[in-house]
């Protein structure tokens, strides 16, 4: 189970300020089907002052470590679904304001970051475009103008669904923080 966790101490975290904990969780194909995971990695950040007390060059135990700083605390936690378009100066959604405002909050405060691959959806990038092509500009993935479309048509061009459908789902966020020790937790959600 533990392998399936990779920690990275970053010193210095230029937009989480300071020393902040990476962690990568690599799902299964399982999981990534059950969860609507559009790619295996899961990136996961930790902001907490005992992390300012880790240094290089010393063994650690990094499961047991997080347990005990978030223990009996609030943890500020935030779910980002990914949106590269967004992270790329795209402005047609509004998840960039919303992300940076979610790190500024744990930055200044303690919390958990968890960046969740579930680009579209859970439909993935690909989609995605295609999806935005059909709302903005009304092109089709020939390039054929077939006029501008709502979500619901775009998806049923494209996928054929009746009303969308959205694949994402939270359980695994469940999973990874029990796997950290957390379950028992409170914690509050920056939505
Ligand atoms: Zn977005």
């Amino acid at each position: 189970m533990e392998n399936k966790f990779s920690f990275y101490l970053q010193q210095e975290n230029s937009l989480f300020k300071g020393k902040t904990l990476a962690i990568c969780y690599k799902a299964d194909q399982k999981e990534i089907e059950e969860y609507g995971l559009t790619s295996e990695n899961i990136l996961l950040f930790i902001k907490n002052k005992a992390i300012d007390n880790f240094i290089p060059k010393k063994s650690i135990n990094y499961f047991s470590e997080i347990k005990k700083m978030f223990h009996k605390k609030d943890i500020f936690l935030r779910l980002q679904c990914e949106c590269l378009l967004g992270m790329y100066g795209d402005t047609h959604c509004d998840c960039e304001s919303q992300r940076f405002n979610a790190i500024k909050t744990i930055s200044e405060n303690e919390g958990i970051f968890i960046h969740l691959p579930q680009e579209a959806q859970g439909w993935g990038l690909h989609y995605k475009l295609q999806e935005l092509e059909l709302q903005v500009s009304g092109r089709n993935t020939n390039g054929e103008y077939i006029g501008i479309k709502n979500r619901d048509d775009a998806q049923r061009i494209l996928i054929g669904n009746k009303n969308f459908n959205d694949c994402r789902k939270y359980g695994i966020v469940i999973k990874l923080l029990s796997k950290l020790g957390l379950a028992k937790e409170h914690f509050i959600l920056i939505s």
